[in-house]
Protein backbone atom coordinates (compact mmCIF):
# COMPACT_ATOMS: atom_id res chain seq x y z
CA UNK A 1 0.00 0.00 0.00
CA UNK A 2 2.53 2.53 -1.30
CA UNK A 3 2.33 6.27 -0.25
CA UNK A 4 4.83 8.19 -0.15
CA UNK A 5 5.39 12.14 0.99
CA UNK A 6 8.21 14.46 -0.65
CA UNK A 7 8.15 17.64 1.22
CA UNK A 8 9.98 21.02 0.73
CA UNK A 9 9.72 24.54 1.44
CA UNK A 10 5.98 24.22 3.27
CA UNK A 11 4.79 22.41 0.63
CA UNK A 12 4.02 18.21 0.05
CA UNK A 13 3.97 16.24 -2.99
CA UNK A 14 2.56 12.75 -2.87
CA UNK A 15 3.66 9.98 -5.18
CA UNK A 16 1.48 7.06 -5.07
CA UNK A 17 -1.52 6.18 -3.54
CA UNK A 18 -2.13 2.04 -3.08
CA UNK A 19 -3.64 -0.26 -1.05
CA UNK A 20 -3.04 -3.70 -0.38
CA UNK A 21 -5.02 -6.94 0.15
CA UNK A 22 -5.14 -8.78 4.09
CA UNK A 23 -5.85 -12.07 4.90
CA UNK A 24 -9.07 -12.05 6.89
CA UNK A 25 -7.03 -12.59 9.92
CA UNK A 26 -5.36 -9.85 9.38
CA UNK A 27 -7.27 -6.73 9.05
CA UNK A 28 -7.27 -4.12 11.24
CA UNK A 29 -10.49 -2.28 12.79
CA UNK A 30 -8.99 0.88 11.44
CA UNK A 31 -7.82 1.07 7.52
CA UNK A 32 -9.97 -1.47 6.31
CA UNK A 33 -13.07 -0.70 3.67
CA UNK A 34 -16.17 -2.85 2.74
CA UNK A 35 -17.35 -1.23 -0.57
CA UNK A 36 -20.26 -2.81 -2.66
CA UNK A 37 -19.34 -6.12 -1.77
CA UNK A 38 -15.56 -6.27 -2.97
CA UNK A 39 -12.95 -7.86 -0.37
CA UNK A 40 -12.04 -5.31 2.34
CA UNK A 41 -8.83 -3.13 1.38
CA UNK A 42 -6.31 -1.53 3.65
CA UNK A 43 -4.52 1.61 2.61
CA UNK A 44 -2.15 3.96 4.35
CA UNK A 45 -3.36 6.04 6.90
CA UNK A 46 -3.72 9.60 5.74
CA UNK A 47 -4.20 12.13 8.53
CA UNK A 48 -0.99 13.54 8.71
CA UNK A 49 -1.46 15.10 5.48
CA UNK A 50 -4.99 15.26 5.55
CA UNK A 51 -5.17 17.88 8.28
CA UNK A 52 -2.89 19.59 5.92
CA UNK A 53 -3.73 19.83 2.31
CA UNK A 54 -3.94 23.26 1.52
CA UNK A 55 -0.10 22.50 1.65
CA UNK A 56 -0.50 19.83 -0.99
CA UNK A 57 0.63 20.04 -3.98
CA UNK A 58 -0.47 17.35 -6.37
CA UNK A 59 -0.55 13.68 -6.23
CA UNK A 60 1.94 11.63 -8.91
CA UNK A 61 0.21 8.24 -9.98
CA UNK A 62 3.51 5.73 -11.16
CA UNK A 63 1.69 3.32 -12.51
CA UNK A 64 -1.67 1.46 -12.64
CA UNK A 65 -1.21 -1.59 -9.72
CA UNK A 66 -3.50 -1.25 -6.82
CA UNK A 67 -0.81 -1.26 -4.43
CA UNK A 68 -0.16 2.16 -6.23
CA UNK A 69 -3.47 3.56 -7.36
CA UNK A 70 -6.30 1.36 -5.34
CA UNK A 71 -6.52 4.00 -2.88
CA UNK A 72 -7.02 7.37 -4.58
CA UNK A 73 -11.23 6.90 -4.65
CA UNK A 74 -10.90 6.06 -1.02
CA UNK A 75 -8.69 9.14 -0.04
CA UNK A 76 -9.43 11.70 -2.44
CA UNK A 77 -12.04 13.40 -1.62
CA UNK A 78 -9.48 14.19 1.77
CA UNK A 79 -6.78 15.55 -0.46
CA UNK A 80 -8.62 17.43 -2.57
CA UNK A 81 -5.74 17.81 -5.25
CA UNK A 82 -4.73 17.35 -8.78
CA UNK A 83 -3.66 13.76 -10.01
CA UNK A 84 -0.75 13.30 -12.49
CA UNK A 85 0.04 10.27 -14.12
CA UNK A 86 0.49 8.66 -17.79
CA UNK A 87 -2.43 7.72 -20.50
CA UNK A 88 -2.77 4.09 -19.66
CA UNK A 89 -2.63 4.71 -15.48
CA UNK A 90 -5.62 7.78 -16.19
CA UNK A 91 -7.70 5.23 -17.73
CA UNK A 92 -7.65 2.93 -15.25
CA UNK A 93 -8.09 5.48 -12.65
CA UNK A 94 -11.18 7.56 -14.43
CA UNK A 95 -12.48 4.17 -14.20
CA UNK A 96 -12.34 3.39 -10.56
CA UNK A 97 -13.41 7.05 -10.48
CA UNK A 98 -16.55 6.86 -12.04
CA UNK A 99 -17.42 3.51 -9.96
CA UNK A 100 -17.36 6.45 -7.03
CA UNK A 101 -18.92 9.18 -8.44
CA UNK A 102 -15.49 10.55 -8.17
CA UNK A 103 -15.19 11.08 -12.27
CA UNK A 104 -15.82 14.60 -12.13
CA UNK A 105 -14.05 16.21 -9.52
CA UNK A 106 -11.19 14.95 -9.55
CA UNK A 107 -8.38 16.98 -12.12
CA UNK A 108 -6.34 14.65 -14.16
CA UNK A 109 -3.34 15.74 -15.53
CA UNK A 110 -2.16 13.23 -18.30
CA UNK A 111 1.78 13.29 -18.81
CA UNK A 112 4.52 11.99 -20.94
CA UNK A 113 7.77 10.48 -20.76
CA UNK A 114 9.82 13.27 -20.84
CA UNK A 115 7.40 15.91 -19.45
CA UNK A 116 8.58 18.41 -16.82
CA UNK A 117 6.11 20.19 -14.53
CA UNK A 118 6.55 22.38 -12.17
CA UNK A 119 3.69 21.18 -9.33
CA UNK A 120 4.08 24.21 -5.88
CA UNK A 121 7.95 24.38 -5.19
CA UNK A 122 9.15 20.84 -7.31
CA UNK A 123 9.92 20.06 -10.78
CA UNK A 124 8.94 16.81 -11.85
CA UNK A 125 10.12 15.02 -14.72
CA UNK A 126 8.64 11.70 -15.93
CA UNK A 127 10.99 8.90 -17.14
CA UNK A 128 10.88 6.18 -18.94
CA UNK A 129 11.16 2.37 -17.49
CA UNK A 130 9.52 -0.85 -17.72
CA UNK A 131 7.24 -2.93 -15.42
CA UNK A 132 4.63 -5.82 -15.81
CA UNK A 133 1.94 -3.17 -16.52
CA UNK A 134 2.12 -0.51 -19.70
CA UNK A 135 3.23 3.62 -19.00
CA UNK A 136 5.07 2.71 -15.91
CA UNK A 137 6.98 5.51 -14.91
CA UNK A 138 10.34 6.78 -12.90
CA UNK A 139 10.53 10.28 -11.78
CA UNK A 140 12.94 12.61 -10.95
CA UNK A 141 12.26 15.45 -8.09
CA UNK A 142 13.91 18.66 -8.49
CA UNK A 143 13.98 21.55 -5.91
CA UNK A 144 16.29 24.26 -5.00
CA UNK A 145 17.53 21.51 -1.81
CA UNK A 146 18.50 18.50 -3.76
CA UNK A 147 17.13 16.31 -6.35
CA UNK A 148 14.95 13.60 -5.84
CA UNK A 149 15.57 9.73 -8.24
CA UNK A 150 12.18 7.66 -7.75
CA UNK A 151 12.41 4.35 -9.59
CA UNK A 152 8.91 2.92 -9.04
CA UNK A 153 8.28 -0.35 -9.83
CA UNK A 154 10.51 -1.41 -12.57
CA UNK A 155 12.41 -4.18 -14.29
CA UNK A 156 15.23 -3.55 -17.10
CA UNK A 157 13.19 -5.32 -19.91
CA UNK A 158 14.32 -4.86 -23.51
CA UNK A 159 11.56 -6.16 -25.29
CA UNK A 160 8.45 -5.33 -23.25
CA UNK A 161 6.53 -5.95 -26.10
CA UNK A 162 3.83 -3.23 -25.13
CA UNK A 163 4.23 0.39 -24.49
CA UNK A 164 7.72 2.06 -24.06
CA UNK A 165 11.22 0.85 -23.37
CA UNK A 166 13.56 2.54 -21.30
CA UNK A 167 17.10 4.15 -22.10
CA UNK A 168 20.07 3.63 -19.80
CA UNK A 169 21.37 7.25 -21.34
CA UNK A 170 18.19 8.89 -19.59
CA UNK A 171 19.94 7.24 -15.90
CA UNK A 172 23.56 8.30 -17.04
CA UNK A 173 22.50 11.72 -17.79
CA UNK A 174 21.20 12.25 -14.26
CA UNK A 175 24.18 10.98 -12.92
CA UNK A 176 25.44 13.61 -14.80
CA UNK A 177 23.29 16.33 -13.00
CA UNK A 178 23.47 14.68 -9.70
CA UNK A 179 21.11 12.93 -7.78
CA UNK A 180 20.92 13.16 -3.76
CA UNK A 181 18.81 10.27 -2.98
CA UNK A 182 17.23 7.58 -5.17
CA UNK A 183 14.25 5.94 -3.93
CA UNK A 184 13.90 2.70 -5.26
CA UNK A 185 12.23 -0.84 -5.40
CA UNK A 186 13.38 -3.37 -3.40
CA UNK A 187 11.03 -6.48 -4.42
CA UNK A 188 13.16 -8.98 -5.57
CA UNK A 189 16.99 -7.22 -4.40
CA UNK A 190 17.28 -11.37 -2.89
CA UNK A 191 16.93 -12.43 -6.46
CA UNK A 192 20.02 -13.28 -7.90
CA UNK A 193 20.48 -12.19 -11.73
CA UNK A 194 18.43 -10.41 -14.35
CA UNK A 195 14.46 -10.52 -14.91
CA UNK A 196 12.88 -12.61 -17.52
CA UNK A 197 11.91 -10.36 -20.17
CA UNK A 198 8.12 -10.72 -21.77
CA UNK A 199 9.15 -11.52 -25.21
CA UNK A 200 11.03 -14.31 -24.03
CA UNK A 201 7.08 -16.11 -22.47
CA UNK A 202 6.24 -16.55 -25.92
CA UNK A 203 8.31 -20.23 -26.48
CA UNK A 204 7.42 -20.99 -22.74
CA UNK A 205 3.74 -20.57 -23.25
CA UNK A 206 3.79 -21.89 -26.54
CA UNK A 207 5.55 -25.14 -25.36
CA UNK A 208 2.87 -25.70 -22.95
CA UNK A 209 -0.35 -24.72 -25.14
CA UNK A 210 0.69 -26.72 -28.61
CA UNK A 211 0.11 -29.97 -26.98
CA UNK A 212 -2.80 -29.37 -24.84
CA UNK A 213 -6.18 -31.57 -26.93
CA UNK A 214 -9.05 -29.71 -24.94
CA UNK A 215 -9.77 -26.52 -23.60
CA UNK A 216 -6.94 -24.66 -22.36
CA UNK A 217 -7.45 -21.90 -19.49
CA UNK A 218 -4.20 -19.36 -18.28
CA UNK A 219 -4.98 -17.26 -15.64
CA UNK A 220 -2.75 -14.50 -15.14
CA UNK A 221 -3.05 -10.81 -14.09
CA UNK A 222 -5.11 -8.86 -16.35
CA UNK A 223 -2.59 -5.41 -15.98
CA UNK A 224 -0.57 -7.68 -17.79
CA UNK A 225 -1.42 -6.87 -21.98
CA UNK A 226 2.06 -7.63 -22.93
CA UNK A 227 1.27 -11.37 -21.19
CA UNK A 228 -2.32 -11.12 -23.05
CA UNK A 229 -0.82 -9.79 -26.58
CA UNK A 230 1.80 -12.63 -26.22
CA UNK A 231 -1.10 -15.09 -25.45
CA UNK A 232 -3.02 -13.81 -28.83
CA UNK A 233 -0.48 -14.49 -30.91
CA UNK A 234 -0.01 -17.87 -29.85
CA UNK A 235 -4.25 -18.43 -30.08
CA UNK A 236 -3.39 -17.56 -33.59
CA UNK A 237 -0.41 -20.00 -33.99
CA UNK A 238 -2.27 -22.90 -32.57
CA UNK A 239 -5.71 -22.39 -33.63
CA UNK A 240 -7.65 -21.59 -30.58
CA UNK A 241 -10.05 -18.00 -30.36
CA UNK A 242 -9.11 -16.42 -27.25
CA UNK A 243 -11.69 -14.66 -25.02
CA UNK A 244 -11.19 -13.14 -21.66
CA UNK A 245 -13.20 -13.90 -17.90
CA UNK A 246 -12.91 -11.88 -15.47
CA UNK A 247 -14.12 -8.10 -14.44
CA UNK A 248 -10.35 -7.10 -13.92
CA UNK A 249 -9.16 -8.51 -17.25
CA UNK A 250 -11.86 -6.92 -19.31
CA UNK A 251 -11.59 -3.79 -17.76
CA UNK A 252 -7.74 -3.97 -17.87
CA UNK A 253 -7.96 -4.28 -22.13
CA UNK A 254 -10.27 -2.05 -22.49
CA UNK A 255 -7.98 0.26 -21.00
CA UNK A 256 -5.40 -0.60 -23.04
CA UNK A 257 -7.63 -0.01 -26.14
CA UNK A 258 -8.95 2.79 -25.72
CA UNK A 259 -5.07 4.40 -24.41
CA UNK A 260 -4.23 2.95 -27.93
CA UNK A 261 -1.83 0.18 -26.45
CA UNK A 262 -3.60 -3.03 -27.48
CA UNK A 263 -2.85 -4.28 -30.30
CA UNK A 264 -5.32 -4.63 -33.21
CA UNK A 265 -4.39 -8.07 -34.76
CA UNK A 266 -5.40 -9.26 -31.37
CA UNK A 267 -8.55 -10.06 -31.63
CA UNK A 268 -10.95 -11.53 -28.73
CA UNK A 269 -14.25 -13.53 -28.51
CA UNK A 270 -16.71 -12.74 -26.26
CA UNK A 271 -16.34 -15.48 -23.87
CA UNK A 272 -20.15 -16.62 -23.75
CA UNK A 273 -19.20 -18.20 -27.07
CA UNK A 274 -16.94 -20.93 -25.11
CA UNK A 275 -19.72 -23.48 -24.51
CA UNK A 276 -19.92 -23.62 -28.13
CA UNK A 277 -16.90 -23.45 -29.44
CA UNK A 278 -14.82 -27.68 -30.37
CA UNK A 279 -12.77 -28.14 -27.02
CA UNK A 280 -9.11 -27.65 -28.80
CA UNK A 281 -10.64 -24.24 -30.19
CA UNK A 282 -10.81 -22.11 -26.52
CA UNK A 283 -7.91 -20.64 -25.29
CA UNK A 284 -9.56 -18.64 -22.48
CA UNK A 285 -7.79 -16.22 -20.20
CA UNK A 286 -9.01 -16.24 -16.48
CA UNK A 287 -8.82 -13.72 -13.26
CA UNK A 288 -7.78 -15.37 -10.31
CA UNK A 289 -4.13 -17.04 -10.81
CA UNK A 290 -4.22 -15.98 -6.58
CA UNK A 291 -7.06 -18.69 -5.40
CA UNK A 292 -9.19 -15.50 -4.43
CA UNK A 293 -12.80 -16.19 -4.03
CA UNK A 294 -15.72 -14.90 -7.05
CA UNK A 295 -12.84 -15.19 -9.85
CA UNK A 296 -13.61 -16.62 -12.69
CA UNK A 297 -11.07 -19.37 -12.09
CA UNK A 298 -12.40 -20.06 -8.92
CA UNK A 299 -15.88 -20.43 -10.41
CA UNK A 300 -14.68 -22.92 -13.05
CA UNK A 301 -12.96 -25.05 -10.63
CA UNK A 302 -16.26 -25.31 -9.05
CA UNK A 303 -18.38 -25.76 -12.08
CA UNK A 304 -20.85 -22.55 -11.59
CA UNK A 305 -19.32 -20.34 -14.19
CA UNK A 306 -22.08 -19.23 -16.91
CA UNK A 307 -19.67 -19.34 -19.77
CA UNK A 308 -18.34 -23.13 -20.08
CA UNK A 309 -17.36 -25.77 -17.77
CA UNK A 310 -13.83 -27.33 -17.40
CA UNK A 311 -13.98 -31.01 -18.48
CA UNK A 312 -11.03 -34.12 -17.37
CA UNK A 313 -8.78 -33.35 -20.37
CA UNK A 314 -8.41 -29.82 -20.30
CA UNK A 315 -5.45 -27.71 -19.38
CA UNK A 316 -4.90 -24.85 -16.74
CA UNK A 317 -2.03 -22.94 -17.13
CA UNK A 318 -0.67 -20.29 -14.34
CA UNK A 319 1.61 -17.67 -16.06
CA UNK A 320 1.89 -16.01 -12.95
CA UNK A 321 3.79 -16.09 -9.24
CA UNK A 322 2.04 -16.90 -5.34
CA UNK A 323 2.04 -13.73 -3.88
CA UNK A 324 3.16 -14.69 -0.58
CA UNK A 325 0.61 -15.56 1.88
CA UNK A 326 -1.88 -16.81 -1.22
CA UNK A 327 -0.24 -20.26 -1.15
CA UNK A 328 -2.85 -22.33 0.91
CA UNK A 329 -5.98 -20.37 -1.73
CA UNK A 330 -4.08 -21.45 -4.28
CA UNK A 331 -3.24 -25.26 -3.52
CA UNK A 332 -6.96 -25.95 -2.75
CA UNK A 333 -7.65 -24.43 -5.97
CA UNK A 334 -5.18 -26.21 -8.16
CA UNK A 335 -6.52 -29.66 -6.08
CA UNK A 336 -10.07 -29.12 -7.12
CA UNK A 337 -8.74 -28.58 -10.65
CA UNK A 338 -7.12 -31.70 -10.84
CA UNK A 339 -9.86 -33.53 -9.26
CA UNK A 340 -12.02 -32.57 -12.58
CA UNK A 341 -9.44 -34.32 -14.57
CA UNK A 342 -7.74 -31.14 -15.50
CA UNK A 343 -3.88 -31.09 -16.00
CA UNK A 344 -2.47 -28.66 -14.13
CA UNK A 345 0.90 -26.41 -15.27
CA UNK A 346 2.54 -23.70 -13.12
CA UNK A 347 5.52 -21.22 -13.49
CA UNK A 348 7.25 -23.62 -11.50
CA UNK A 349 6.55 -27.12 -13.39
CA UNK A 350 7.68 -25.60 -17.02
CA UNK A 351 10.35 -26.47 -18.23
CA UNK A 352 10.10 -23.34 -20.20
CA UNK A 353 9.52 -19.42 -18.65
CA UNK A 354 5.79 -18.97 -19.04
CA UNK A 355 6.08 -16.11 -16.43
CA UNK A 356 8.56 -13.28 -15.94
CA UNK A 357 8.35 -10.70 -13.06
CA UNK A 358 7.94 -7.17 -13.18
CA UNK A 359 10.39 -6.34 -9.97
CA UNK A 360 14.36 -5.78 -10.83
CA UNK A 361 16.78 -8.79 -9.55
CA UNK A 362 20.36 -8.26 -8.12
CA UNK A 363 21.90 -7.10 -11.73
CA UNK A 364 19.13 -4.97 -12.54
CA UNK A 365 19.76 -3.11 -9.26
CA UNK A 366 23.63 -3.25 -9.70
CA UNK A 367 23.43 -1.44 -13.45
CA UNK A 368 21.40 1.15 -11.59
CA UNK A 369 23.02 2.60 -9.60
CA UNK A 370 26.23 2.60 -11.88
CA UNK A 371 23.77 4.38 -13.97
CA UNK A 372 22.10 6.80 -11.27
CA UNK A 373 25.36 7.12 -8.80
CA UNK A 374 23.19 8.84 -5.97
CA UNK A 375 24.39 10.00 -3.14
CA UNK A 376 22.02 8.35 -1.18
CA UNK A 377 19.96 5.00 -1.27
CA UNK A 378 16.33 5.13 0.07
CA UNK A 379 15.47 1.16 -0.73
CA UNK A 380 11.18 0.88 -0.53
CA UNK A 381 8.88 -1.91 -1.61
CA UNK A 382 9.54 -5.25 -0.04
CA UNK A 383 9.90 -6.32 3.39
CA UNK A 384 12.69 -5.71 5.80
CA UNK A 385 14.75 -8.28 4.41
CA UNK A 386 14.11 -6.61 0.89
CA UNK A 387 15.33 -3.26 2.16
CA UNK A 388 18.44 -4.21 3.91
CA UNK A 389 20.02 -6.46 0.91
CA UNK A 390 18.97 -3.87 -1.35
CA UNK A 391 21.37 -1.37 1.26
CA UNK A 392 23.85 -4.03 0.77
CA UNK A 393 24.28 -3.50 -3.19
CA UNK A 394 23.91 0.21 -3.11
CA UNK A 395 26.89 0.12 -0.99
CA UNK A 396 28.71 -2.23 -3.02
CA UNK A 397 28.09 -0.60 -6.26
CA UNK A 398 29.55 3.17 -4.42
CA UNK A 399 27.06 4.26 -2.76
CA UNK A 400 28.24 6.61 0.03
CA UNK A 401 25.04 5.89 2.76
CA UNK A 402 21.50 3.29 2.69
CA UNK A 403 18.67 4.82 4.81
CA UNK A 404 16.35 1.73 5.49
CA UNK A 405 13.25 3.16 7.24
CA UNK A 406 9.98 1.50 8.38
CA UNK A 407 6.08 2.84 7.33
CA UNK A 408 6.07 5.68 8.32
CA UNK A 409 9.42 7.16 9.00
CA UNK A 410 10.65 10.44 7.56
CA UNK A 411 13.72 11.18 6.30
CA UNK A 412 15.91 14.39 6.03
CA UNK A 413 17.89 14.39 2.57
CA UNK A 414 18.81 17.74 2.99
CA UNK A 415 19.31 19.36 6.25
CA UNK A 416 16.39 22.67 6.39
CA UNK A 417 17.66 25.26 9.12
CA UNK A 418 14.96 26.31 11.37
CA UNK A 419 13.31 22.76 11.79
CA UNK A 420 13.62 21.00 14.95
CA UNK A 421 14.89 17.93 14.13
CA UNK A 422 17.07 14.68 15.58
CA UNK A 423 18.51 12.33 13.35
CA UNK A 424 19.56 9.14 14.83
CA UNK A 425 23.08 6.95 13.32
CA UNK A 426 20.31 6.08 10.34
CA UNK A 427 19.60 9.25 9.08
CA UNK A 428 15.44 8.95 10.50
CA UNK A 429 13.92 12.25 11.90
CA UNK A 430 11.79 12.01 14.71
CA UNK A 431 9.15 15.01 14.18
CA UNK A 432 8.15 15.62 17.71
CA UNK A 433 6.32 12.81 18.03
CA UNK A 434 4.28 12.67 14.58
CA UNK A 435 4.51 10.25 12.75
CA UNK A 436 3.67 10.41 8.61
CA UNK A 437 1.89 7.63 7.75
CA UNK A 438 0.15 5.17 10.51
CA UNK A 439 -0.32 1.33 9.46
CA UNK A 440 -2.21 -1.35 11.32
ZN1 LIG B 1 4.17 -2.12 -6.46
ZN1 LIG C 1 3.79 -2.53 -9.87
Amino acid sequence: MNLNLYGHDGHWLMVDCGVTFPKPGRIAADGTVHHRGEPPVQMADPAFIADRRDQLAGLLITHAHEDHIGAVPYLWPLLQCPIYTSRFTAEILRRKLAEFDLLHRVPIHVVDVGDRRAIGPFEVQWLALTHSIPDPNALMIRTAAGRIFHSGDWKLDDHPLVGHGYSRTTFTDLANEGVDAMVCDSTNATVSGHSTSEAVLYDGLLNVIKPAAGRVVVTCFGSNIARLHTLAMIARATGRYMGLIGRSLINMSGAAKASGLWDTADTLINASHFGYLPREEVLAVATGSQGEPRTALRRLAAGNHPDFELEAGDTVIFSARAIPGNEEAIDALIGRLKALGVSVITAEDADLPIHASGHPAREELDLMYQWVKPAIAIPVHGEALHMETHAGIAKANGVPRAMVGRNGDLFMIRPVPGIRRQITETGRLGWEGQVLVRVE
